[in-house]
């Protein structure tokens, strides 16, 4: 398999020089030159695998330039009932009435970013023994994404870790979940500011292309297509969990943000796997969801984006949507351009009035947008019926999935994340606060370990280069 760029402007490559890049180099997005798609019987000769065999099995189309044994003992070592607390790393859990639970949010981290994060650690470290190279990953969080990404590359050969959040702006949950951590190879820069500070910090730093070079700056963003990649691995799991028949077609709510996840459900469709509708959810930033109701898809600016209680789904535009459009334009990588020309210069682009118009409603994609009154609705009411308290992003897809129920097809709604990380939020639905799982009861009684700094790119980039690999 080769991989190609959403805007033409990349020569074809093989799996493992796309591994630790960003952006293509023509500022698109990397995607199979082709989607592998099923043989007859090929689905039905998956049950009964584990998950990391079924992850063998599906990834191996993907990556096919790691050689096999290499690539499959990655996936064993990844794919672990000690990693992820229980045998089937992704357990479906009935909500009744033909509606299930997609449990991926096990992880070290209690989200679902974990899935693909903690393969791609173990796949960086891999192409960095191979090549002697090492990596420095810069990043900004405030949350989810940085402590998943810190417990993915903690402890591995050739990676350094720097994290900037917003001082004392993120939950005692989450500041508690990054700091804590001890490896030599992790290091938390809390910033005096806020979140846009941080990102900016970032941003300046990676701009300095001689700094970037020398220090081996990378990034573990949402748009690397190893981490759709991996995603993928757990549409088919979750089908294969409910279903015994080979023809029975399920639909997926995904609560989403960046696309990323969904995108995963969408190509796991392309691939043939019997998905009849992928419900996508949002919170009151519905960028997407505008999109696939009316066909304009309008970005927003930094200063529109809602604070709200889904935090992990508060995103001005989403970065993977280009992958999808790419496809329903045909693949033509002149017409993506002349769309997101469209956003460079007007913040938008219609696809209404055209011919692709068609092409969404065909995609199987429907959408819905939830608030904070939805849910925390949703989270009583699922509590109420199932004894199950769901976190707030969770609700956002339930919520919207149960929209669009459809009389004899199952309805897969995923878990993003674990309650305990949005316990105010429970608490405001249930009185009550959910319960931790078993090793995280004394997490902010840990000690601590951060360096704190003034938003100053100078002082920032002094410490990494103090600290690099
Ligand atoms: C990141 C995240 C999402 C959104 O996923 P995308 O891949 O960005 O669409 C949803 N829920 C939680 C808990 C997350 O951390």
């Amino acid at each position: 398999m080769r991989y190609i760029s959403t805007r033409g402007g990349m020569a074809p490559a093989p799996f493992s020089d796309i591994l630790l890049g960003g952006l293509a180099p023509d500022g698109g997005l990397t995607i199979p030159d082709a989607y592998p798609v099923l043989a007859p019987g090929e689905l039905a000769g998956w049950r009964g695998l584990s998950y990391a065999g079924l992850a063998w099995a599906i990834l191996r189309k993907f990556i096919d330039d790691i050689p096999a044994g290499d690539l499959r003992a990655l996936i064993d070592k990844t794919y672990t009932a000690d990693i992820f607390h229980s045998e089937a790393i992704t357990p479906v859990t009935s909500l009744g009435d033909g509606v299930w639970l997609l449990g991926l949010s096990n992880g070290p981290t209690l989200a679902f970013k974990d899935i693909a994060l903690q393969l791609l650690g173990n796949l960086f470290e891999y192409a960095l023994l191979k090549t002697g190279g090492h990596l420095n990953i810069l990043g900004a969080t405030s949350g989810d994404t940085g402590s998943s990404a810190e417990y993915a590359m903690r402890g591995k050969r050739g990676i350094r870790v720097f994290m900037l959040s917003p001082h004392q702006k993120m939950s005692r949950f989450q500041t508690a979940q990054m700091f804590s951590l001890q490896d030599s190879n992790i290091f938390n820069i809390a910033i005096r500011g806020v979140f846009d500070d941080c990102q900016d910090a970032v941003k300046a730093a990676s701009n300095d292309a001689e700094f970037k070079a020398r220090y081996c700056i990378g990034t573990v963003n949402s748009i690397n297509w190893a981490r759709v990649a991996a995603q993928i691995v757990y549409y088919f799991k979750g089908w294969l969990a409910i279903t015994d028949r080979d023809d029975q077609p399920v639909s997926f709510a995904i609560p989403s943000g960046n696309f990323g996840n969904i995108c995963a459900g969408y190509i796991a469709k392309r691939m043939g796997l019997p998905i009849h509708r992928l419900i996508l959810a949002t919170n009151e930033n519905n960028v997407l969801d505008e999109f696939f109701r009316t066909g304009i898809y309008r970005v927003r600016a930094t200063d529109q984006v809602l604070h709200t209680s889904s935090p992990s789904m508060d995103i001005s535009k989403a970065s993977n949507f280009e992958r999808f459009i790419f496809d329903l334009v045909d693949r033509d990588p002149e017409r993506v351009r002349m769309l997101w020309q469209q956003i460079e210069t007007q913040g938008f682009f219609d696809l209404s009035g055209s011919v692709h118009f068609q092409a969404i409603r065909d995609s199987g994609f429907v959408s819905g947008s939830s608030t904070h009154q939805d849910r925390i609705a949703t989270i009583r009411r699922i509590y109420q019926d199932s004894g199950i308290i769901v976190d707030t992003h969770t609700a956002d897809g339930i919520k919207v999935g149960l929209e669009f129920r459809e009389e004899g097809i199952p309805l897969i709604c995923a878990e993003t994340a674990l309650p305990t990380k949005f316990e105010e939020s429970i608490f405001q639905a249930l009185n009550r606060a959910p319960e931790r799982p078993a090793g995280y009861e004394q997490l902010e009684t840990l000690p601590q370990r951060f360096t704190l700094m003034d938003a100053d790119v100078t002082q920032i980039k002094a410490f990494i280069a103090q600290h690099a690999a």
